[in-house]
């Protein structure tokens, strides 16, 4: 019911020899301000205008909560020289950091944006810098995106946690939290991600739950209904960051992607990978099951990109390979 079409023109024409659309286009060898630096473009400390542009594609961005947003930026020469060709920008949106990577050696570099599920719409702005300079402001358009609300009527003991299991949950919530906090600075994964699971999507992804006249966390992944014992691969390459046994969760396992993107795999009967370990894409990870809070067997799949519970569906349609 809530089965999601991919969005027409999603896709960047990355390729070599594909022309990026001109954006916001700060001189670069002057100040961090950009009329500032238009002003200032006869000094003599200014790098020639025509090599002194970066090039963003698109040039503002679109996108709807729990969506994964993607854009190309191209350097200046001189920049792209800079540091033996080392030089990579880092974009920043709100309090998350947004890693660019290289996708060729000639100062092309492209990045993800997580929209949090729970985002307040409107606009923002993603400031990319190089070094200690400012060198694009992008915007972000965040829409609302149409969730389901769920209604439900449970006897009260099995919504009302003790302090005992509040604590537990609490603290396995921080080791989660934990594990997916790092940046790291690789990039493991390539090209889309592959669906962890046989069976069908459940359309959960963002589900407001109320139980009992109460608003719960919104649901933060899709569930796939699949029978005790299924295959559960790994969506792409990584490396293990955490396996736990969750009073929710029950046994899960989370891999770092690389890059600030993370994925979940919960309420597994078995898991076959340990910590630190590296795993492929399509690569058996576990099996499904219906440990921890699950009312039968189902794999729970989530993302988490730059701090945003993203749909990982959104993760299987991706613009860069
Ligand atoms: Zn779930």
């Amino acid at each position: 019911m809530t089965e999601r079409k991919s969005h027409p023109g999603r896709r960047l024409a990355l390729g070599a020899g594909i022309a990026l659309i001109p954006a916001v286009l700060f001189g670069l060898g002057g100040g961090p301000a950009p009329s500032s630096a238009a002003g200032a473009a006869g000094a003599a400390s200014a790098t020639p205008a025509i090599a002194s542009k970066v090039v963003i594609e698109p040039a503002a961005l679109k996108g709807r909560q729990g969506d994964v947003v993607a854009l190309a930026l191209a350097l200046p020469a001189p920049d792209a020289a800079a540091a033996g060709g080392q030089a990579v920008p880092v974009g920043r949106l709100g309090d998350h950091e947004v890693p660019f990577f290289r996708l060729d050696d000639a100062g092309r570099f492209g990045a993800l944006v997580g929209i949090d599920l729970d985002a307040p719409t409107g606009k923002q702005t993603l400031i990319v810098t190089l070094g200690d300079r400012t060198v694009a402001k992008v915007p972000v358009l965040i829409q609302a995106q149409h969730f389901p609300t769920q209604t439900l009527t449970v006897p009260d003991e099995m919504v009302h946690l003790d302090d005992e299991t509040l604590a537990r949950v609490k603290q396995e919530q921080q080791q989660a939290l934990t594990a997916m906090a790092p940046v790291t600075p690789s990039r493991w994964w390539s090209g889309s991600f592959v669906v962890p699971t046989d069976g069908p999507q459940m359309g959960s992804f963002g589900k407001r739950r109320i139980i009992n006249g109460e608003p719960r966390n919104p649901h933060s992944g899709e569930d796939f209904s699949a029978p005790e014992g299924s295959q559960v691969v790994a969506a792409n390459d990584g490396v293990v960051c955490l396996v736990s046994d969750h009073f929710f969760s029950g046994h899960s396992i989370f891999i770092d992607h690389g890059d600030g993107l993370y994925t979940m795999y919960f309420h597994l009967s078995k898991v076959s990978v340990e910590p630190s370990q590296h795993v492929h894409k399509g690569q058996v990870i576990g099996l499904v099951g219906s440990s921890g809070r699950a009312t039968g067997p189902h794999l729970h799949w989530g993302a988490r990109l730059n701090g945003a519970r993203i749909n990982p569906l959104e993760l299987t349609r991706l613009a860069f390979q």
